[in-house]
């Protein structure tokens, strides 16, 4: 009787010690509004120890994006009824005061429009129109520090009239004005994009491997069943390349957009686990099939780097924008991998080399890590170092696949390279480190590839 009263006690302790609630976040938006408002609910906290952190980048933009500038009305509620003021921290974070009270819920909004003017970038802003509403996970949600790991419910609430998308759980049979989605935790919670109002279409592309969608704003239908079409190919390539499918589905998020101003720039694209973002001119003529390429490249990412990477890029440091060594291979390896054995495109390596070639000193001199450590925060904003980064990337893909066929007789390709670093992740389930890539792909292959990788790891100019 005594064991079993204390089998019992022990579970109870368990519970109360390690058992979390899922983190409740809520969005809501009115159309018309500005702001979105986001509303934060969890297992009471002190309010003395409490940062509301406000991302500062995300896996795979290189860029740091001061987020927190268009966050306000931040505000901590108490156990009691009690509503203290968010106040800036010396970083991208907000703190509640030096008060020992037991803290549950936080809000804020988010000042979506300003976003937009102020980020000239369109790939990094989320978008607000009378009849669409189209976020960006990462731009909006903030956590509460040391409880990104936790699992989330996120409830959205708009208006009745307006459907309602996420890339977390892509469907044509939307939900009007109100969806809920578990969440596995905070990264996945900011991986994905959101997409409401009437003026959002989605639709299904038969035949996939995996359940395939196209969601866009302001396009005709025709454009979808283009882009549909031309995702499922390089859908169809990739697989086929590969030998497997890592997604358990896909979306094609497409805006198109009329240019608010001369200064905005609708060129980048994203990748995101299970998703890719596209931002389109809409004043310039529009053919989905010359998107192949680019959709591709970002389909691609979701093999590389978004399920084999090196370290800084996941786990992610959100506050900050971490130096990442491995630029070159998350970028070069997928742009060979789509350009050059894929699409067999003939000129691109010539391109990659003229990318080199006409690189200012700056870039020259500098080895492959420390190239890859200043692109950590510079990838697009001096595209040089960005198309720096990816052909010297692509460029050593290349010299390891002609000497891995080589040697193998034929048998082996720079493909088994990369599927060795696919299969390492999947094993160790962490971060490969810098020094380990090389013996990952060389023992994958069964050929020694260090002269190639030494060779590549210098300066193009001393
Ligand atoms: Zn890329």
């Amino acid at each position: 009787m005594k064991k079993i009263t204390l089998h019992f006690l022990l579970i109870i302790c368990f519970n109360i010690s390690f058992a979390q609630n899922p983190i409740g976040y809520t969005l809501d938006y009115t159309p018309g509004s500005d702001k979105i408002n986001i509303e934060l609910e969890f297992d009471t906290l002190n309010a003395d120890s409490i940062k509301l952190i406000i991302p500062r980048s995300a896996p795979g933009t290189y860029i740091l994006t001061n987020y927190l500038a268009f966050i306000d009305d931040v505000v901590g509620y108490t156990t009691t009824g009690k509503q203290l003021s968010g106040m800036i921290g010396d970083g991208s974070f907000f703190t509640f005061g030096d008060s020992n009270d037991l803290l549950n819920k936080v809000s804020y909004t988010v000042d979506i429009q300003k976003m937009e003017i102020d980020l000239l970038d369109a790939s990094t802003s989320s978008k607000a129109r009378k009849d669409y509403l189209g976020l960006l996970g990462y731009s909006v949600f903030g956590f509460i520090e040391g409880l990104e790991a936790e699992a989330i419910n996120l409830t959205i609430n708009t208006d009745p009239s307006w459907p309602i998308f996420s890339t977390l759980r892509p469907d044509t049979d939307r939900q009007y004005g109100t969806d809920s989605f578990e969440v596995e935790n905070y990264a996945v919670l900011v991986d994905a994009q959101y997409l409401m109002g009437e003026g959002v279409l989605v639709i299904r592309v038969e035949e996939a491997q995996i359940p395939l969608f196209v969601a866009a704003y302001a396009a005709t239908t025709n454009d979808l069943e283009g882009i549909g079409n031309t995702g499922l190919l390089s859908l169809q390539k990739l697989a086929y390349y590969f030998g497997y499918v890592p997604m358990p589905h896909y979306t094609l998020v497409y805006e198109f957009l009329k240019p608010i101003s001369a200064r905005h720039d609708y060129g980048f694209n994203m990748e995101h686990l299970n998703s890719m973002t596209a931002h389109r001119d809409i004043t310039q003529e529009y053919n989905p099939s010359r998107d192949l390429g680019t959709i591709l490249h970002h389909m691609g990412h979701s093999w590389m780097p978004l399920r084999s990477y090196g370290e800084g890029y996941r786990p992610f440091a959100w506050q900050v924008a971490p130096l990442i060594e491995t630029i070159w291979l998350n970028e070069g390896f997928i742009w060979y991998a789509s350009f050059q054995n894929i699409l067999e495109n003939d000129g691109i390596l010539n391109w990659w080399k003229s990318n080199l070639d006409t690189a200012p000193d700056f870039i020259k001199t500098k080895t492959l890590k420390e190239l890859s450590l200043l692109g950590s925060t510079q990838y697009a904003s001096d595209f040089r170092i960005g198309k720096n980064l990816f052909s010297r990337g692509a460029l050593l893909a290349h010299d390891l696949d002609v000497l891995i066929q080589k040697e193998t007789k034929g048998e082996k390709s720079f493909k088994d390279a990369m599927l060795g670093l696919l299969k390492w992740t999947e094993t160790n389930k962490r971060a490969f480190k810098y020094h380990e890539i090389e013996p990952i792909m060389s023992e994958s292959t069964g050929v020694d590839l260090s002269e190639v990788w030494d060779k590549w790891q210098r300066p193009i100019k001393h």
